[in-house]
């Protein structure tokens, strides 16, 4: 342990895809439980091997409902997490566990969900991916490429933008500002390929600060939201350290925008994300999607 970082060695031994150039499923199906973030109550997702493009959502509590390929005018609240209307159900926090699948290069999908939320797990994308790896990737040949983003994209809110650039492959990047001294300014950015978001982004996990924490709880939300699922910062240091990364906050925030944009699929763009947040990602997760 240096300067209280743990080094992790994720889903060690797993051969991620080399690039985002190919399509790929799931080997084999997988599962996982856990607590919503929201509601404190048990969640389970099955993730399946499908054989058409996306990412489409069905329940295992209501299994004659048809599929629902995930898109970004189903978002429906952005507040604490992604929120999606799916015809009459509502399904909260899908964003870790969409840039998993994004992130190590799935394309093509099922999610079959109990709840109405996906479990939070430990707060990062990392679990998700350890049941990826778990179910092994299958091939599904060369991926369409998507659509050319011929002129750059910004999009503002208040001192927030994000924008997306013209570019040859993706390349992703924030930042973040924040009063605290534990978290203040922090900027990262890479070129993604599967195994840099695996090594880089999956394991940073949400944060939180301690009064908010207070104050959610006591209007009924983030019941499930505890010490071990979320950094709690407490302006100068951590409720709960050690830190995965020493700026493991801005990087959590790379893991939202590519959750967000997941629901469009992965642009072929330089993306970038200032004091980004669920809101300004998803919107321009529906810019890139209405390209034409
Ligand atoms: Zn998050």
């Amino acid at each position: 342990m240096v300067n209280g970082v743990i080094p992790l060695e994720p889903a060690a031994g797993t051969a991620w895809p080399a690039d985002y150039s190919q399509a790929w499923t799931l080997a084999a199906p997988v599962e996982r439980s856990g607590v919503g973030l929201h509601s404190g109550g048990l969640t389970r997702v099955r993730l399946e091997p499908s054989d058409q493009p996306g990412y489409r959502v069905g329940w295992l509590d209501a299994p004659q409902q048809p599929l629902q390929a995930l898109h970004p005018r189903q978002v429906c609240e952005t507040q604490l997490c992604t929120a999606l209307q799916l015809d009459q159900r509502r399904l909260a926090t899908v964003e870790h566990l969409l840039a998993a699948l994004a992130g190590v290069g799935l394309t093509a999908v099922t999610l079959l969900v109990e709840g109405a939320e996906i479990p939070l797990l430990d707060g990062s994308a990392q679990p998700w991916v350890e049941a990826i790896a778990e179910a092994g990737l299958q091939a599904l040949g060369s991926r369409p490429a998507p659509p050319p983003l011929q002129a750059p994209i910004t999009l503002q809110q208040g001192q927030s933008f994000a924008t997306a650039l013209p570019c040859d492959r993706l390349r992703i990047g924030a930042a973040i500002e924040f009063s605290q001294a534990a978290i203040g300014r922090q900027l990262f950015s890479l070129e993604l390929t599967p195994a840099a978001f695996v090594r880089e982004i999956a394991p940073a996990r949400t944060f939180g600060f301690r009064e908010q924490v207070e104050q959610l709880r006591a209007a009924g939300l983030i019941q499930g939201g505890a010490l071990d699922n979320a950094l709690v910062c407490d302006g100068d240091g951590w409720l709960n350290p050690p830190l995965r990364y020493p700026d493991e906050p801005v990087r959590h925030k790379l893991l939202d925008l590519l959750g967000d944009l997941a629901l469009a699929g992965l642009p072929q763009a330089q993306v970038f994300a200032f004091r980004g947040s669920h809101g300004l990602h998803t919107a321009l997760a529906a810019a890139l999607a209405s390209l034409p």
